[in-house]
């Protein structure tokens, strides 16, 4: 008999989790005005709200928690990320930041100015917000293959080269200090962009003296997809490979909340001892001083020993085959899902799941409150509710995709834990008929409305 999966990992401590009744989730959910967020984490059994901070540290790393040199100056713990940073990833410049958006604050301090063009792959939200509140302005180029939910395509995250050239053709060079590469692509659901994109993609800016930054959160997720679905990789470690993706960049915005695996953490790499120096200020303003950056010493410390652990092949194949396995039994059943499945979460597809519910009445947050009501679950809405309003018309914006996402934690679900959230979704899948009407706004907040929203059962 063939061996079946098992998690690369036993556990030590536990968290008590509480299963509730689905009255008690009718109730709670009404209170909480059908926003997710309103929920206090305590009424929720298995929450995938986010994939963020969530991860579990392990024996390792909770050793190195006590090892952290808290002096203000010089820490040893910074010297230990510093050199696993350069080990690892290769850059000769570090600075600590307190999570990955004061990564970005930082460094567009200095690298972005009003009216300047980043091209890049769907930039996650954080990294658009700080360009755009310096006036400048994001230039989606990833290929248009990411925007079809059902198209096989292994690099989602690609950036297009065409699209990226027309936009150095037709724009002031000077207007355009860098391209930022996010890997895997968050916004397009956790998909890979290949070697071979990001070499090509190198070679474009090089020729035309366009600095190239990596948004990082999940960059060993993107060389697991890079070993397994790349020719050429397949016999490469994910270290050798991470080496490689980092050698075409000139430097690096990282969240270590992602595949650092920490609960809270940051930094920036970097090649350019001038870029650096003029960040460093930006650094102490915003963040702390130079070698601690918002962070403890024992932070520092779980991050280094993270990163290690975060590129091991064995425990990136539990965590993305956790992913695939969820995926596949939902697909099984004829739940609607983004494919291919990505890095961290599933994105079920509200259009198809509830099509007979209007965008104008939040498909996908219905979807999501149907799901906790059915077995305790907590996912997140990416669609007309994050979407917001257009900031002139204030009308809803629509986007093309109506998603609920399903964010997996890192280390902490069991695969008893993926048989029962399919189990709920494929549930509420056989009601879907029965989930007649969407919701109606009651009240929002001018911006980042998602938030603090609250509505109503129409
Ligand atoms: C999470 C994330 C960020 C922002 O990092 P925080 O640690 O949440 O501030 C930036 N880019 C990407 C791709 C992310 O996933």
């Amino acid at each position: 008999m063939e061996l079946p999966f098992a998690e690369p990992y036993k556990i030590k401590m536990v968290e008590q989790i509480r299963k509730s009744t689905k009255d008690e989730r009718i109730q709670w959910i009404k209170e909480a005005t059908y926003n997710l967020f309103k929920l206090s984490s305590d009424k929720v059994f298995i929450d995938l709200l986010t994939d963020s901070g969530t991860g579990a540290m392990s024996d390792k790393q909770w050793s190195e928690m006590m090892l952290g040199d808290e002096s203000y100056a010089g820490a040893s713990s910074f010297f230990k990320m510093k050199n696993t940073i350069k080990e690892l990833l290769g850059f000769d410049y570090v600075l600590p930041t307190h999570q990955g958006r004061a990564a970005e604050n930082v460094l567009f301090s200095v690298l972005v100015k009003n009216g300047d063009l980043i091209p890049g792959n769907s930039h996650f939200d954080t990294t658009k917000g700080h360009i755009e509140f310096r006036h400048a302005k994001a230039v989606d180029c990833t290929i248009d293959e990411a925007f079809n939910p059902t198209l096989i395509h292994p690099f989602k995250g690609n950036i297009d080269l065409n699209k990226l050239q027309n936009v150095f053709e037709n724009n002031p060079i000077e207007k355009i200090p860098m391209v930022i590469i996010t890997i895997t692509c968050n916004t397009s659901g956790g998909q890979p962009v290949s070697m071979q994109n990001i070499r090509e993609v190198s070679e474009l800016c090089k020729k035309y003296g366009v600095k190239v930054i990596v948004d990082s959160a999940r960059f060993a997720e993107n060389a697991y997809f890079i070993k397994v679905r790349e020719k050429g990789y397949e016999n490469k470690t994910i270290r050798e490979i991470v080496a490689e993706m980092f050698s075409y960049a000139d430097g690096m915005t990282m969240s270590s909340k992602k595949d650092a695996i920490v609960n809270m953490g940051g930094f920036i790499g970097l090649r350019d001892k001038e870029i650096y120096r003029q960040a460093s200020t930006f650094n102490i303003i915003y963040e702390g001083y130079i070698t601690y950056g918002g962070l403890s010493g024992r932070d520092m410390n779980a991050l280094a020993q993270g990163l290690r652990e975060g590129t091991e092949f064995e425990y990136l194949e539990s965590r993305i085959g956790q992913i695939e396995y969820l995926g596949k039994k939902l697909l099984d059943h004829g739940v609607p899902i983004l494919e291919p499945v990505g890095g961290h979460a599933i994105f079920i597809d509200s259009k198809r799941f509830l099509p007979h519910i209007p965008q104008s009445e939040f498909p996908a947050q219905i979807l999501g409150v149907e799901l906790f009501i059915e077995g305790g679950v907590r996912g997140t809405e990416i669609g007309t509710l994050l979407a917001d309003r257009d900031p002139v018309t204030r009308e809803n914006r629509y986007p093309k995709l109506e998603l609920l996402r399903l964010a997996i934690p890192r280390r902490v679900y069991s695969r008893n834990h993926m048989d029962y959230i399919a189990a709920s979704i494929i549930n509420v899948y056989e009601r879907r008929n029965e989930i007649k009407r969407g919701l109606k706004i009651n009240w929002e907040a001018p911006i980042m409305r998602h938030f603090t929203v609250e509505l109503e059962r129409l």
